[in-house]
């Protein structure tokens, strides 16, 4: 199905990955890249260490780099933190903010998100703002409504079309095996473009929304084929390359 964007593939590594093996990983989807058509954007979002080593190996690959996170101050004494600036010196060109790890584990609500993203934009990072119910806001009826909280209040002024991509990840399915039916996230999907569509004017009625939870070759070709999925967000199964890149085979 022909869609509005390029799809656009994360690999979101969180807290996996030494120095040598990342490498080798990262070497390996370099290769595949150069035997075979690629019909997605791949962005790749490692721990923080590993940043300086792939920046140095990304430039002709094709290949974008991301942080996984970063604070909402340009700099200063925040200790053991890191700055969109200094992503951006490592050659990123995103980010992911307030996904639901560090909202839960960390409470970082939508202002802190918000704030966040804010610098983000200044810097000229593109933001994956993540945003998704848990199973009992579903449950009781609240999944909209928290999905509308999240959108509104972690999107600042000045997100765009360009520089924001929204990423509709239900907590239940996030490393669960879980998943949404496809009704269910094209539902979602809906009502955030709707959302976006009737608040946000910015946006010009246009928005990517991608899809994020226990994401993995067997399902990957059937959520990519849902209208409105502007592309996937994956965790768990994008530290194993063979399965990651069957995952971008699905759209090439
Ligand atoms: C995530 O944490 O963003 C994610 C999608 O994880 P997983 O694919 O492991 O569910």
């Amino acid at each position: 199905m022909s869609k509005k964007f390029a799809p656009i593939i994360i690999a979101n590594w969180k807290m996996n990955g030494l120095l040598l093996d990342s490498m080798q990983k990262f070497k390996q989807i370099r290769n595949n890249i150069q035997e075979g058509l690629v019909g997605c954007e791949i962005v790749i979002c490692p721990p923080f260490t590993l940043l300086r080593d792939m920046a140095e190996k990304i430039p002709g690959t094709g290949v974008k780099l991301g942080g996984q996170n970063c604070h909402h101050e340009g700099n200063g004494a925040f200790t053991g933190e890191i700055s969109a600036n200094m992503l951006k010196d490592m050659i990123c060109e995103y980010v992911i903010l307030g996904h639901s790890e560090r909202r839960t584990n960390l409470n970082e609500g939508s202002e802190l998100v918000n704030k966040k993203a804010t610098i983000s934009h200044n810097e000229g990072l593109s933001t994956i703002i993540c945003v998704g119910e848990t199973m009992y806001e579903r449950n009781n009826e609240l999944a909209k409504v928290v999905i509308r909280e999240q959108v509104l209040h972690s999107l600042p002024q000045s997100s765009n079309i360009n520089n924001t991509i929204i990423a509709y990840e239900p907590v239940w399915a996030i490393g669960t095996g879980e998943t949404p039916t496809l009704e269910q996230i094209e539902e979602m999907h809906d009502y955030i473009e709707d959302v976006v569509a009737s608040e946000l004017p910015k946006f010009g009625g246009n928005v990517r929304v991608i899809y994020g939870g226990s994401i993995n070759s067997k399902n990957s070709a059937a959520i990519l084929n849902i209208k409105n999925v502007a592309g996937l967000l994956v965790g768990r199964a994008s530290l194993d390359v063979d399965e990651f890149w069957r995952i971008i085979e699905t759209v090439s």
